[in-house]
């Protein structure tokens, strides 16, 4: 089992090394060096993140690692390559692919995500689950990320790749990518040990927004600090970055909402608040958040605030807050 397991690391080591040949040193790789200039990954980037491409073949990569003697069952479990439908054999699971090796904490490859160049489905494909790869537990680019965001205090949290790649690109270099998936305690986990602020900066559009809310109510209760970022205009970081500049993403960092003020902004604006029911819905959205709050100070203001927006007496949203906490 222990041998196993180091099997599987040198399985993904290999191929890493594998795929970033193809990118840098081959003719055939041409197409994704290109996709990645176009994008504006310089290739000092690309061998920064070790960015691969996975050839256009059935059976290159898987080749190339049997001849360098790993058994086809860590090819395998490693979720290299696949099982033909019903029949012997197997084949590359990444084709065609631009690759982005997962690292783990100390910087062990653990899985890899590839991205196609064109329109077709799936865009992002990933490694399967693996005795070594469990996307609940890493953090994509935290290999990099750790020292900076231990110095910095902050870790911002981003959903893709390319977001994180692009800020490290742009001298940006505590960001790490959740992946996609939903936020989890264990991702949470190092940040905090790092004693860390967290400042998720997801995807405006609504899938971004979701996952927000999602990661919000995990770490609430790990008692985490938490803010987020709202990134203007429908777009992600790596799009935002390379628009407006890495100046103007650190103004939107630095003015990130705190917690409660996201869920009001949020409330107030999803919320029709001129209707009795309105108003009714606002307060019960933002009670259980203020109930969170262990500084009466801050809970204070932002009962003063409510109040006044929504035009309801501060004592009544007090009597709400006390139901909620004797309730709870
Ligand atoms: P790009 O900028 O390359 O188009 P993105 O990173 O902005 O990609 P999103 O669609 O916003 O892509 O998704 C965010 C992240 O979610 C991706 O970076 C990837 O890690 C993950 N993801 C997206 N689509 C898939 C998929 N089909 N399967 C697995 N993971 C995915
Ligand atoms: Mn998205
Ligand atoms: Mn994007
Ligand atoms: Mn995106």
């Amino acid at each position: 089992r222990e041998k196993e397991i180091a099997s599987l690391f040198q399985a993904n080591e290999l191929a890493r090394n594998f795929f970033h040949s193809c990118l840098t040193k081959t003719d055939y790789g041409i197409n994704a060096r290109n996709y990645l200039a176009h994008r504006g990954i310089t290739a000092e980037i690309a061998v920064k993140f070790r960015l691969g491409y996975a050839p256009a073949a059935w059976d290159k990569l898987s080749n190339a690692l049997l001849k360098r003697n790993l058994k086809a069952d860590i090819l395998l479990k490693a979720g290299l390559a696949v099982h033909k439908n019903g029949g012997e054999g197997f084949y590359d699971r990444f084709r065609d692919r631009i690759i982005f090796p997962i690292c783990n904490a100390r910087g062990k490859v653990v899985g890899f995500g590839g991205r196609i160049m064109d329109q077709t489905q799936p865009k992002y494909l990933n490694s399967p689950e693996t005795p070594i790869f469990n996307k609940r537990h890493i953090l994509y680019g935290l290999d990099i990320a750790g020292e900076h965001i231990r110095s910095s205090g902050q870790a911002i949290v981003v959903e893709g790749y390319m977001d994180a790649i692009t800020a490290h690109a742009h001298g940006m270099a505590n960001v790490v990518a959740s992946l996609g998936t939903a936020f989890t305690a264990e991702q949470a986990k190092p940040l905090l040990r790092y004693g860390a602020e967290i400042i998720f900066a997801y995807d405006s559009d609504a899938a971004g927004q979701n996952a927000t809310l999602r990661a919000l109510s995990i770490v609430r209760v790990l008692g985490a600090k938490v803010r987020v970022v709202k990134i203007p205009d429908g777009k992600d970081p790596d799009e935002f970055i390379r628009k407006h500049g890495i100046e103007e993403f650190r103004t939107l960092v630095k003015n990130a909402a705190t917690l409660i003020d996201y869920q009001l902004q949020l409330a107030l604006e999803t919320i029709d608040h001129t209707t009795l029911e309105g108003k009714v819905a606002v307060v019960g959205k933002i009670v259980p958040v203020l109930a969170d709050s262990n500084n009466a100070v801050e809970v204070n203001a932002y009962i003063i605030r409510l109040s006044q927006t929504l035009g309801v007496a501060e004592s009544a949203i007090r009597s709400e807050l006390r139901k909620y906490l004797t309730t709870t």
